[in-house]
C-alpha cells in the first residue's frame, strides 16, 4: 500500500508542477482504485457470515493440519541431513586468504570456497569427469566409504528425506483440501492466498527439503574461469548410493548383503503389505485420506534392530510420534 500512495504523491506533484496536474491525478486513480476496491472485498469476505461459517466447519481440519505441521518441524529438527566432507575444506578455516594483486586488471570475479565442507575444489578434469559418474566421484572426494557404518548413515539420511517429503506433501494436500471445502472466491486464492490460509487459522510452515549438495568446483588460477558440478542427495540419488555402498560391501565379504535394503522400494513395499493402514491403531488411508503413514523399525536401528521386512511396520504419523517420544526414557 505505501509505494502505491508514494507513486500518487510523485504523480501529483510532477502534475502540479508541469501544470497537467488532473491527468497525473486521473492516471494516479486508474492505477490505484483497482487495488483499493479489491482490498476491501477482501476485507468484506473475511468478515461475512458464510465465512465464518466455512471456517467454523473445517476447523477440525485445519487443527490437525497444524499439528501435522509441528510434527513436520520435529522431524526437520530431529532428522539427518548430512554425511560426508570434503578433504579440502577440512582445514580451511585455519587460514585467511586475500587476494593482495595491485595491477589494474584484478580478475577475482571467481572465488574458491575453501571453507565449506561439501565444496571439493579440484581440476577441471575431475569437475567433469564427476558429472559422468557423480556417485563414483562422490563416494572417493567426499570420503563416504563402503562400510556398514556410512550405509547405515545413508539409509537414516534417505528416511529423513522420505519422511520430510511425504509430511511436506501430505501438508500440501491438507491446504488444497481446505481452499477446496471453503470455496473463496477465486481472487482471494488469486491475491490472498497466504491471508486466507491466515484467516482460516492454518499454521503456514515454509518447509523446503534440505537434500545435502556436494559441489565439485575447479577455479581458474586468475579468477577468471569457474566450473562445477552439482550433486543433489534427493531420494533416487540415496537409493543409488545405498546400492552402490552395498554392492562394495558384498563384495568384501561382509555380512551386510544379507539383510534389505532400507530404499524408497522397500518403504513403498511395507506400506502395501501393510495395506497403508497403522499397524498400531489401524488408522488407514481407506477411511482417511489424507494420513501420513511411515515406515517404522519395530526394534529400532539404535538398539540393533535390522532393516528386515519382518522388523519393519506401517505406522500412522500420530502412533510414530508417540512412540518416539517414548523411546528415550524406553
Ligand atoms: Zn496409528
Amino acid at each position: 500500500m505505501q509505494y502505491l500512495l508514494a507513486i500518487v504523491a510523485v504523480l501529483v506533484v510532477l502534475g502540479l508542477m508541469i501544470q497537467y496536474w488532473y491527468i497525473s491525478l486521473l492516471v494516479a486513480a486508474a492505477l490505484v482504485s483497482p487495488r483499493i476496491v479489491r482490498h476491501f472485498r477482501m476485507k468484506r469476505y473475511f468478515a461475512s457470515e458464510s465465512f465464518l461459517a466455512h471456517k467454523e466447519a473445517v476447523a477440525g481440519v485445519v487443527e490437525e493440519h497444524n499439528e501435522v505441521a509441528a510434527y513436520t518441524t520435529e522431524i526437520r529438527t530431529s532428522g539427518t541431513f548430512e554425511l560426508g566432507a570434503s578433504s579440502t575444506g577440512t582445514q580451511a578455516h585455519l587460514a585467511t586468504f586475500e587476494n593482495t594483486s595491485r595491477h589494474a586488471h584484478r580478475r577475482d570475479r571467481n572465488v574458491a570456497d575453501y571453507a565449506s565442507s561439501n565444496v571439493h575444489n579440484c581440476s577441471l578434469q575431475v569437475v567433469r569427469n564427476a558429472a559422468s559418474d557423480p556417485l563414483k566421484y562422490l563416494t572417493k572426494y567426499f570420503s563416504i566409504r563402503p562400510t556398514e557404518t556410512t550405509l547405515e548413515d545413508v539409509e537414516g539420511l534417505g528416511e529423513s528425506v522420505s519422511r520430510l517429503e511425504a509430511a511436506v506433501a501430505n501438508l500440501k494436500r491438507r491446504e488444497d483440501d481446505i481452499s477446496i471445502n471453503v470455496n473463496p472466491p477465486a481472487f482471494i486464492l488469486k491475491h490472498y492466498s497466504d491471508e486466507f490460509m491466515k484467516q482460516v487459522g492454518v499454521h503456514l510452515t515454509p518447509i523446503a527439503v534440505p537434500y545435502p549438495e556436494y559441489r565439485f568446483e575447479y577455479v581458474s588460477a586468475g579468477g577468471n574461469s569457474s566450473q562445477r558440478t552439482l550433486v543433489t542427495l534427493n531420494t533416487p540419488t540415496i537409493d543409488a548410493l545405498i546400492e552402490l555402498l552395498s554392492e562394495k560391501i558384498r563384495f568384501a565379504k561382509s555380512a551386510a548383503g544379507q539383510r534389505a535394503l532400507m530404499t524408497a522400494k522397500l518403504r513403498g513395499f511395507i506400506k502395501e503389505r501393510d495395506h497403508f493402514s497403522c499397524q498400531q491403531c489401524a488408522a488407514s488411508v481407506a477411511v482417511e485420506p489424507n494420513l501420513l503413514l511411515e515406515v517404522d523399525h519395530i526394534i529400532p536401528v539404535s538398539k540393533g534392530g535390522l532393516s528386515e521386512v519382518t522388523n519393519l511396520q506401517t505406522l500412522c504419523w500420530r502412533c510414530n510420534r508417540t512412540k518416539s517420544n517414548k523411546l528415550p526414557t524406553a
